[in-house]
C-alpha cells in the first residue's frame, strides 16, 4: 500500500511539474506571439516604406491667369487686386490703368530679322 501513496505523490508532482512547464510554455509562447503582433502592427502601420506621405506640390496647387499677360502662375504668388490676378505688380497696374497688353511695348522682338552681333 505505501508504494500505491508514493506512487500517487509522484503522479501529483509529475502533473504539477508538467502543468506548471505548459504554463511556462503558454507564457512564453503568448509573449512571443504579443512581441510579433506588436512587430506586424508596427511594420503595418507605422512609418513603413510604403508609407508616403503626400506633400502639397506647387503642381497641386491653384492656377490662376494673369488678366494682362494670360500667363499662368499659382495663386499664391498671384497679385489679386479687385477679382483679377496677375503676375506681378506691373501687369495690376497696367491693367488698371486700362493699358492693353497688345500694344505693350516689347523691348526686344524674338524673331528680329536684323541679327546684330556682339
Ligand atoms: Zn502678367
Amino acid at each position: 500500500m505505501r508504494l500505491l501513496v508514493w506512487l500517487a505523490f509522484a503522479a501529483l508532482v509529475y502533473l504539477a511539474l508538467r502543468s506548471r512547464a505548459r504554463a511556462m510554455q503558454e507564457n512564453l509562447r503568448r509573449a512571443a506571439r504579443e512581441q510579433a503582433n506588436s512587430q506586424a502592427n508596427a511594420q503595418a502601420g507605422g512609418a513603413g516604406p510604403f508609407a508616403q506621405p503626400q506633400p502639397h506640390s506647387a503642381a497641386a496647387e491653384n492656377m490662376v491667369a494673369c488678366s494682362y499677360c494670360q500667363l499662368y502662375l499659382p495663386a499664391s504668388e498671384a497679385i489679386n487686386r479687385s477679382n483679377d490676378h496677375f503676375c506681378c505688380e506691373e501687369h495690376a497696374q497696367l491693367h488698371a490703368a486700362g493699358v492693353p497688353h497688345s500694344t505693350a511695348p516689347h523691348s526686344s522682338a524674338p524673331h528680329s530679322p536684323s541679327n546684330p552681333t556682339e
